[in-house]
């Protein structure tokens, strides 16, 4: 028998992600700290991994799940539609890109993921044209675990052991401004060599045999809130639209306001024909993820075989749709969108003053509440740190050890692994948080540097 929690854990049967790893048991969490069985407090400044947008323990949102809980806490999709997922799919739609007509529920950013590539797949073989079975992506993206998400995915340390498994994907280059503009480009003619560089991989592979392209408007967890350059995605889109090419935008980590707009591509003045939607749409009160359809998509499924082949048990489960539908609410109701453009600008602002001249941060960037730093062994090269010496990871243990969430990563650069810190606090996050958000981080960020080999 394992150790009862109040004696602390000496062995823990959850098999957790990192093995060999001691955790801090998480009891509680209130606005933006989440507090642990020692009674240290941490301020969430990651959102966990950027999906509590309304911050811990809001009322509105209990309140909501708690009413759909002793009305009925499940009902079968198969059988059934319910008030309140009609009533989530209604909100989504009216604020959604122009054109979306349907929302198709799931538990989570991979299955939403996932859904949208057979959807866009099975779109074609409705409207007769079965030959296209390619998609492009690109590298640096991660669009989640599962196979096929994995397989679109775009980071190859997450991919090489099960590359085997993998259906073949195409990978071009991701919009990293940072890394790849060239000092003789401006941003709009790297963005149109990007486009150029899609539109080589279309042409090799036949647009007429391409499903779709798969991106993040803004990438998160690779690489760290790389921000589109202006009118790349615009090039992409007609491109895509040149060739019969879906869409489809992943926002499962920069919709949902994150980066200021409800949806992230708003701003890029670009609509997809499928967007995937998670994390901040259920704040983490629920597991709960979406794929928004262009109605064109849906009434092609109407016209044809009348069935989307695909399903989970628990697609529009109630609970999560009530808590969804109560946190997109309290985004309206309280001009929260407004507050992440706000406390973002803040945000940048001081992250700017603390790390702007340090020798190690290469990059400072983001949108919204979605801001990132790149650490770098030398500022003029960019050469990254050891990828051994896994600075990113030295950085998180660090800035818990401050009282401090952020999400670390390690990116792929030039294949090797690269150190990002992203910074993804909820909305609700105050100017005092703010303030000792980046002072603990700097902290952390030198206590980790000066721990590494000399
Ligand atoms: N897509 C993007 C852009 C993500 O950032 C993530 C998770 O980080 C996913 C998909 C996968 O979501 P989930 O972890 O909920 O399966």
């Amino acid at each position: 028998m394992g150790a009862s929690p109040a004696e602390g854990p000496t062995v823990t049967h959850v098999f957790h992600r990192q093995l060999n790893t001691t955790y801090p048991r998480a009891v509680a969490a209130q606005g933006v700290t989440i507090t642990d069985a020692d009674g240290r407090t941490y301020i969430d400044a990651s959102g966990g991994a950027a999906v509590s947008c309304l911050g811990h323990g809001h009322p509105d949102v209990l309140a909501a799940m708690h009413r759909q809980i002793d009305r009925m806490a499940y009902a079968h999709t198969s059988f059934f539609t319910t008030d309140v997922a009609e009533e989530l799919a209604d909100e989504l739609v009216a604020r959604a890109p122009a054109g979306m007509g349907r929302a198709y529920f799931v538990s989570g950013g991979s299955e939403a993921v996932e859904a949208a590539l057979k959807m866009a797949r099975q779109y074609f073989v409705e409207i007769g044209q079965p030959q296209r079975r390619h998609f492009i992506a690109r590298r640096q993206s991660y669009h989640g675990n599962t196979l096929g998400a994995l397989a679109v995915g775009g980071n190859e340390w997450r991919r090489r052991q099960f590359a085997p498994l993998l259906i073949d994907v195409t990978h071009v280059s991701p919009c990293y401004e940072y890394r790849d503009r060239r000092a003789d480009e401006t941003p709009e003619q790297y963005g149109a060599r990007l486009v150029r560089e899609l539109s080589e991989a279309i042409d090799r592979l036949g647009g007429e045999n391409v499903i779709a392209f798969v991106a993040e408007t803004v990438v998160g967890a690779t690489a760290g809130a790389l921000v589109p350059v202006p009118g790349y995605l615009k090039g992409v889109r007609e491109l895509c639209d040149r060739h019969g090419i879906l869409l489809i935008l992943d926002e499962v980590m920069c919709g949902m306001g994150r980066t200021g707009t409800l949806y992230a591509c708003e701003q890029e003045g670009v609509v997809p024909d499928l967007v995937t939607i998670a994390k901040g749409l259920g704040g983490g009160y629920q597991p709960i993820g979406a794929v928004l359809a262009q109605q064109r998509l849906v009434e092609a499924f109407e016209r044809g075989s009348g069935l989307f082949q695909h399903g989970h048990t628990y697609i529009g489960h109630p609970v999560a749709c009530a808590a969804a539908l109560a946190v997109q609410r309290v985004i309206q109701r309280d001009g929260l969108l407004e507050a992440v453009r706000r406390q973002g600008a803040g945000l940048r602002e001081r992250l700017q003053a603390a790390f702007g001249a340090h020798p190690h941060v290469g990059d400072i960037r983001g949108r919204g509440l979605f801001q990132a730093l790149e650490l770098v062994r030398e500022r003029t090269s960019k050469a990254p740190f050891d990828p051994q010496w896994k600075l990113h990871a030295r950085i998180k243990r660090e800035a818990m050890a401050q009282g401090l969430m952020v999400y670390p990563m390690g990116g792929t650069i030039d294949g090797q692994q690269g150190d990002h810190v992203l910074l993804a606090p909820p909305f609700i996050v105050g100017d005092a948080d703010l303030d000792a958000i980046v002072e603990r981080l700097s902290r952390a960020v030198d206590n980790a540097l000066a721990s590494l080999p000399a």
